[in-house]
C-alpha cells in the first residue's frame, strides 16, 4: 500500500512538472521521503530528519521579502559568522553551494596535470567525479581493517611519483561512520611536502563523540596552504535541501578557490538560515542528541539479531545484512522505508541513514519482522 502510493504520487508528479504545472505543496512534500501521508520514510541519504530549526525555518520565511535582491550583505555576514565560530578571520572562508562545490573548486585548484589523486575506498564518491574530467590519476586505497584510511599504503603511493598528490580524507568516513585517528593524520601533515595537499571533508565532524583520537583539522590551515578544511549546513543543521557550505583555507588557497567560486556563492534564504541556526544556542546540541538516541535504538536492535555494524561516529550505520541487497532494498520500500544503495566492495553491508527515534523505532520493529520470516 504505502509503495503504490509512493508510485502513484511519483508518476503524478512527473505528469504534472512535464505538463509544466508546479508540483503542490502536499504532493512535494510526500514525495521527499518524511513520511507524509504513507510515502516512504528515506533513510538512504544521511539527512538530518528533523529539518531546519525552528530559528531557521522562521528565517527563510522572513527573508521570502528580500529575495528579489542579490545577497551581498547576507553573504558578508554569514561569512564573518563562520570565521567566528571557527576562531578565523573571514579571508580563510570560502563559500558554497553546500560543501560539495567547494571540494569541486579545491579538485580544480590543486588538481592540475600530472597530479596523482588518492582516495580510500569506500569513501564518498562526488570527489572522485570531480576529478575525472582533470585526468588525474585517481588511486583507490582499500581501508584499513579498522575501517580507517591507510595511511602507510597512502604515503607509499605518494612516494612513488616525484609529482605533487591529493589526498583526499573522509573524516569521519562516508560510507562507513569510521574515523581515522587524527594523530596519525597529524604525523602525516607535520612531515609531509608542500606539494601534498589534504582535502578534509568533515562533513559529519559534529556527530563525532569528543575522543582522543578524533579532532578537526582546522588549526593547520593557519600555516599550511596544502590543507584545505570542508563543513556543511546540510548534516547537522538539517540544511541539505538549501545547499550550504564552505572551505576553511589559508588565506593564499582561499584566494585561489575564491577565482573558481561563483559570483554569488550561495542564495539568499540559505544564507539567512544558516545565520539563524549558528545564532541558535541549542538546535546543534539537540541535532546530535537525537542522533545519539536514534543510533542507540538501532545498534541494540542489530546486537540483539546479531547483525554485526561498524562503529559509527556519523548520522548512519554500515551493518550487516544477511542475503540479497537488493531484494532486502526493494522488500525495505515495500515495508516503507528506503535504504542506502551498495557501496562495493562492502557489498554485504547496508548503509542506514539514522531518522528521528520514533523512525527508528519502526525501522527496527520492520527488521525483527524480515528476521521472523529469515529474510536478514
Ligand atoms: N562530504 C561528504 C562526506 C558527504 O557525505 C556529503 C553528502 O552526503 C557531502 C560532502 C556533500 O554535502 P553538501 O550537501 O554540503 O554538498
Amino acid at each position: 500500500m504505502k509503495r503504490r502510493t509512493f508510485l502513484r504520487g511519483g508518476l503524478a508528479a512527473g505528469l504534472l512538472s512535464a505538463s509544466g504545472c508546479s508540483v503542490p505543496r502536499a504532493m512535494s512534500q510526500a514525495l521527499n521521503g518524511n513520511g507524509h501521508d504513507g510515502d516512504p520514510i528515506k533513510l538512504m541519504y544521511n539527512e538530518n530528519p528533523l529539518g531546519l530549526c525552528e530559528a531557521a525555518r522562521q528565517a527563510v520565511i522572513d527573508g521570502i521579502v528580500d529575495a528579489n535582491r542579490y545577497p551581498d550583505v547576507p553573504t558578508k555576514a554569514l561569512v564573518e559568522a563562520i570565521a567566528r565560530k571557527h576562531g578565523v578571520n573571514t579571508s580563510n572562508i570560502v563559500l558554497g553551494n553546500g560543501s560539495t562545490e567547494a571540494l569541486q573548486m579545491a579538485v580544480q585548484v590543486f588538481g592540475q596535470e600530472g597530479v596523482r589523486f588518492i582516495q580510500a575506498v569506500p569513501t564518498y564518491e562526488d570527489v572522485t567525479r570531480y576529478a575525472v574530467p582533470y585526468d588525474l590519476e585517481i588511486v583507490r586505497l582499500p581501508l584499513t581493517s579498522t575501517h580507517a584510511h591507510d595511511i602507510q599504503r597512502m604515503k607509499e603511493e605518494v612516494a612513488k611519483s616525484s609529482g605533487p598528490s591529493v589526498i583526499y580524507f573522509c573524516q569521519p568516513n562516508n560510507p562507513t561512520g569510521t574515523i581515522t585517528p587524527s594523530k596519525d593524520i597529524d604525523d602525516w601533515i607535520s612531515s609531509a611536502g608542500e606539494d601534498v595537499c589534504f582535502l578534509m571533508d568533515e562533513a559529519y565532524y559534529e556527530y563525532a563523540e569528543p575522543a582522543a583520537d578524533y579532532h578537526t583539522a582546522l588549526p593547520w590551515i593557519e600555516t599550511h596552504p596544502n590543507v584545505v578544511v570542508f563543513r556543511t549546513f546540510s548534516k547537522v543543521y538539517g540544511m541539505a535541501g538549501l545547499r550550504l557550505g564552505y572551505a576553511v583555507a589559508h588565506p593564499d588557497t582561499a584566494v585561489k578557490l575564491t577565482e573558481l567560486q561563483l559570483a554569488i556563492p550561495a542564495n539568499h534564504l540559505a544564507l539567512m538560515a544558516g545565520m539563524a541556526s549558528l545564532k541558535d544556542p541549542n538546535f546543534l546540541a539537540h541535532s546530535v542528541a537525537m542522533n545519539t538516541a536514534a543510533r542507540k535504538i538501532l545498534l541494540s536492535t542489530l546486537d540483539e539479531l546479531e547483525l554485526a555494524h561498524l562503529p559509527s561516529h556519523t548520522n548512519f550505520v554500515m551493518h550487516r545484512i544477511r542475503g540479497d541487497q537488493d531484494l532486502y532494498r526493494s522488500r525495505m520500500l515495500e515495508a516503507g522505508f528506503m535504504v542506502g544503495r551498495n557501496f562495493p566492495p562492502m557489498l554485504e553491508y547496508s548503509r542506514l541513514s539514522l531518522g528521528t527515534p520514533e523512525q527508528m523505532e519502526q525501522f527496527v520493529e520492520t527488521l525483527r519482522a524480515f528476521r521472523s520470516k529469515d529474510w536478514v
